[in-house]
C-alpha cells in the first residue's frame, strides 16, 4: 500500500532560471476542453521542495493576520478543486513579510508574504496569483531546466547562481551550498524564463476561471502590482519583480488569452 502511495506521487515546481531552450516534456498545455496537462516532476524535485519550505517554515515567521490566513485558505480551497494532480501535497502558508513575494516549491507548496496582500486585495487578486504560482508546480517548470539532468540539487544549484552573481568566491560558494543541506533558504531571487512566466500567467487564469474567479481581475491585479513598482519599488524592485519581470508586453499577453480564460469561466 505505501509502496504502491509512493509510485503515485507526481510531485512538482517552481523556480526556474533562464532555461528558455528545453521546453516542458508534455506538449500543450491545455486541451481543447480546457483541461490542464500537468508534468510530473522527479521524486528527489518534490523531496527537496518539501524540504525546502519545511526550512523555511522554520525560519521564517508564519503570519497570525487572520484576515490574510482566512483569504489565503478561503481561495487555495476553491482552487484546489480544479486541479487534478495526484500526489501532490499542496500547502498554503502565509508567511509574516512586508515584501510584497509570491512563490512555489516543488510538490504543491506556496508562499505568500503578507506584504502581497494590499495588492492582491481581492479574493480574485489572490486567486490570481495564487493560479500563477500553482501553475509553476504543475507545468514543473522548474524540473524542466536542463541542469535538473545534471543530478545537482536545486537548492544548491540557486544557491550557486546567487552566489556567483554576489561576487562570492568558489570557497564561499562550497559553503554556501553546505548551508543549503543545513536548511538555508534561498532560490527565489533568480528570473523565471520568460516562457514559463507566459504559461503559468495564462494557466493561472484557467485555474481561476474555473474557480469561480473572472479572469479580469487577474490583469486588474498585473496592473496593481506593476502601478506598486512605479511608485514604490523605485530603486529596490520587489523580489518578486526580479523574478517576475512584468511589463506591458506580459500584461498585453495576458489580456489577449482572456477571451480564452472567459470560455472557461463561463462553461462553469
Ligand atoms: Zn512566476
Amino acid at each position: 500500500m505505501n509502496y504502491f502511495k509512493k509510485l503515485l506521487i507526481l510531485p512538482v515546481t517552481v523556480l526556474t532560471f533562464h532555461f528558455s531552450s528545453c521546453a516542458p516534456t508534455a506538449g500543450p498545455a491545455m486541451n481543447d476542453n480546457g483541461q490542464i496537462n500537468t508534468v510530473r516532476a522527479s521524486n528527489s524535485l518534490l523531496q527537496q521542495g518539501v524540504q525546502q519550505f519545511e526550512a523555511m517554515k522554520r525560519k521564517k515567521r508564519i503570519s497570525t493576520n487572520p484576515t490574510y490566513n482566512a483569504q489565503m485558505q478561503r481561495v487555495a480551497a476553491r482552487l484546489k478543486r480544479t486541479i487534478n494532480m495526484p500526489g501532490a501535497r499542496w500547502e498554503f502558508v502565509v508567511f509574516e513579510d512586508p515584501t510584497p513575494n509570491a512563490f512555489a516549491l516543488p510538490g504543491g507548496k506556496v508562499g505568500v508574504h503578507t506584504g502581497l496582500f494590499p495588492i492582491t486585495k481581492t479574493d480574485g487578486g489572490l486567486a490570481a496569483v495564487l493560479g500563477h504560482e500553482i501553475s509553476h508546480v504543475t507545468r514543473n517548470h522548474a524540473g524542466s531546466r536542463k541542469t535538473q539532468a545534471t543530478g545537482l540539487a536545486l537548492g544548491g544549484l540557486i544557491l550557486d547562481q546567487i552566489a556567483k552573481r554576489g561576487g562570492t568566491s568558489g570557497a564561499d560558494r562550497a559553503k554556501l551550498g553546505a548551508l543549503y543541506g543545513a536548511g538555508a533558504t534561498v532560490g527565489f531571487a533568480l528570473p523565471h524564463s520568460r516562457k514559463a512566466e507566459l504559461e503559468a500567467d495564462r494557466i493561472g487564469t484557467i485555474y481561476m476561471a474555473k474557480a469561480g474567479y473572472n479572469p479580469n481581475e487577474a490583469v486588474a491585479m498585473w496592473q496593481r502590482f506593476a502601478d506598486y513598482n512605479r511608485t514604490k519599488g523605485r530603486g529596490s524592485q520587489p523580489e518578486f519583480l526580479r523574478t517576475h519581470p512584468l511589463d506591458t508586453t506580459r500584461i498585453n499577453a495576458l489580456r489577449a488569452f482572456l477571451p480564452t480564460a472567459m470560455r472557461e469561466y463561463n462553461r462553469r
